[in-house]
């Protein structure tokens, strides 16, 4: 007789009817090898008998026989060797929590499948739910090798390895997941992990913690110029021009003088005033003044919405300006470093600003030939850690031009323009309150407004002291706004006479 044949025989027609209906479910076929036990209805009712409160596990509570189960172990009576069948009884215990018995029908239905994907899967996620997460590991991490990977041992591969600390390794495995088969989305394993339909509000992008703020995970690499100006082409600016020279230059160029005199060497030079002022200016001239490279990093830049990627961007950065000495390092936006750290977390802040000290004071590497410059619109919101010896211990004011600087800055942007004889004094004159930049937009609109007339006449006509004038006139000096905050911080936080450059500007 075959197998089949014998199964067929309806000795238990309810278990059996019982069977199919479950496998039909599970969308597995009946197995065509199933026996026949003699005594079905005495195995089932075995499992409700008092001795099975000893095989129930601590956690287990005992079950109250629900229909389906016992419908399912009745036609596991019949066909035990039905491997879908048991697994599905398995599954079915441990839904329920009752975790020693649903271990046992693993382990049974492993006998004899001891290969089969889904039945291991279903191991592994009841030890995941118990706790088991070594067991649970090795089961996994053995699936995971296989070349047809279901989705689900990886999202159990990355729950795992988010329990155990891994936070990447979860979401390389999840995202794995989730390439192989979408439907394998956990909504809240996602959350966690960060991993899924872009929030821009979420903490957690990618296992990682968000600090706030933009910013990008690619290591911070800068362009290094080699600026072609020099400080014969920044007008004015004596001041800030000496004080670099001394504080900046000169070591660099006879560092033997200041070690003769014992004067110590680094730091920085930190420039404050109203936008358009030159800061940035000066500093490129700097570096073209000694032939040295050229990186400027805007703060903003260089924070990052990692923690502690930020830090690593600034450690980055002084490396290649080391790499390349002699380097002029210009800082942009300084004030970031402070103001931002009310918007970060105030640890990723302090840890930030920490770092940037660290750097300039040479903790780890040598900042020989690396000359540091910094500036910013808003110098009360810099760290006052930052203007201690050896940091930037020099703050200074880049006023806007006066009268004579004015006329300079004027000059240098009118070289190899077409022009007349042009009255340049003149609208100096009139330009009280410009910034170098003003100044270099009423050259540029004057020039535009030539080119528009050239196009009309057919032909072209030289720039005229009027049309700078009238380009002038259409203009307000963008300094005087700075001016309004800034005189308040002079008058009620001088703290050590900072800002008396400031009252000394306006005459207060
Ligand atoms: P911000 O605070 O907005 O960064 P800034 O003080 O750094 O401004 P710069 O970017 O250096 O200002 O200046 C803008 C432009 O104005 C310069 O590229 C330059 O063309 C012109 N300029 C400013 N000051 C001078 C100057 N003293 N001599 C010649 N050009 C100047």
């Amino acid at each position: 007789m075959s197998p089949a044949h014998r199964v067929k025989q309806p000795n238990v027609p309810r278990a059996r009817r019982l069977e199919r209906v479950f496998a039909a479910r599970r969308g597995v076929p009946i197995q065509s090898g199933s026996r026949r036990t003699s005594e079905p209805r005495s195995l089932a009712n075995n499992l409700t008998s008092p001795t099975r409160n000893e095989r129930l596990g601590e956690g287990d509570i005992m079950p109250p026989e629900d229909e389906s189960i016992r419908a399912l172990r009745e036609a596991l009576a019949v066909s035990p060797d039905n491997v879908p069948l048991r697994a599905h009884l398995a599954e079915s215990l441990a839904a329920r929590g009752w975790h020693d018995e649903a271990e046992k029908e693993f382990r049974t239905a492993l006998q004899a499948d001891g290969q089969n994907a889904s039945l291991l899967l279903g191991l592994a996620k009841l030890y995941w739910r118990q706790g088991k997460d070594s067991q649970a590991l090795v089961i996994v991490e053995d699936l995971a090798k296989k070349r047809d990977v279901a989705a689900g041992v990886l999202v159990l591969y990355a729950r795992l390895l988010l329990r155990g600390g891994d936070v990447r390794g979860a979401v390389a495995q999840y995202k794995l997941a989730l390439e192989h088969d979408p439907d394998s989305a956990d909504d809240e394993l996602g959350r966690q992990l960060g991993v899924g339909p872009e929030d821009d509000t979420s903490e957690v992008v990618e296992g990682r913690v968000r600090t706030g703020g933009e910013g990008w995970d690619a290591p911070l690499e800068m362009e290094i110029e080699r600026p072609p100006i020099t400080f014969a082409d920044v007008g004015g600016m004596d001041a800030v021009k000496e004080e670099i020279g001394i504080k900046i230059l000169m070591p660099l160029e006879h560092p033997e003088l200041y070690a003769a005199y014992g004067k110590s060497t680094g730091g920085g030079i930190l420039m404050y005033g109203p936008p358009g002022c030159g800061k940035t200016y000066i500093a490129r001239a700097t570096a073209g003044e000694i032939g040295a490279g050229f990186i400027a990093v805007g703060i903003n830049e260089v924070l990052n919405m990692w923690m502690g990627q930020s830090e690593r961007n600034l450690h980055e950065l002084f490396e290649q300006a080391r790499h390349n000495a002699p380097c002029v390092l210009f800082f942009d936006e300084a004030d970031a470093l402070g103001g931002r750290r009310t918007d970060m977390h105030s640890g990723s802040g302090r840890q930030m600003i920490n770092q940037f000290l660290a750097e300039m004071d040479g903790v780890n590497s040598s900042n020989e030939g690396v000359l540091i410059l910094a500036a910013t619109n808003a110098p009360w919101h810099v760290d006052p850690a930052f203007r201690r010896p050896g940091r930037f211990d020099r703050v200074l004011l880049v006023p806007p031009p006066d009268k004579e600087a004015r006329a300079a800055i004027l000059r240098i942007h009118l070289q190899g323009k077409p022009q007349e004889m042009i009255d340049v004094p003149r609208i100096a004159q009139k330009t009280e309150g410009f910034s170098g930049a003003d100044l270099k937009a009423v050259i540029d609109q004057a020039i535009e407004h030539k080119l528009r007339e050239a196009v009309k006449l057919g032909r072209p006509h030289p720039l005229t002291t009027k049309d700078l004038l009238a380009a002038a006139k259409g203009m307000k000096p963008s300094t005087r706004e700075w001016f309004s905050s800034a005189r308040n911080y002079a008058l009620y936080s001088n703290q050590g006479g900072i800002y008396d450059d400031v009252l000394k500007y306006l005459k207060m």
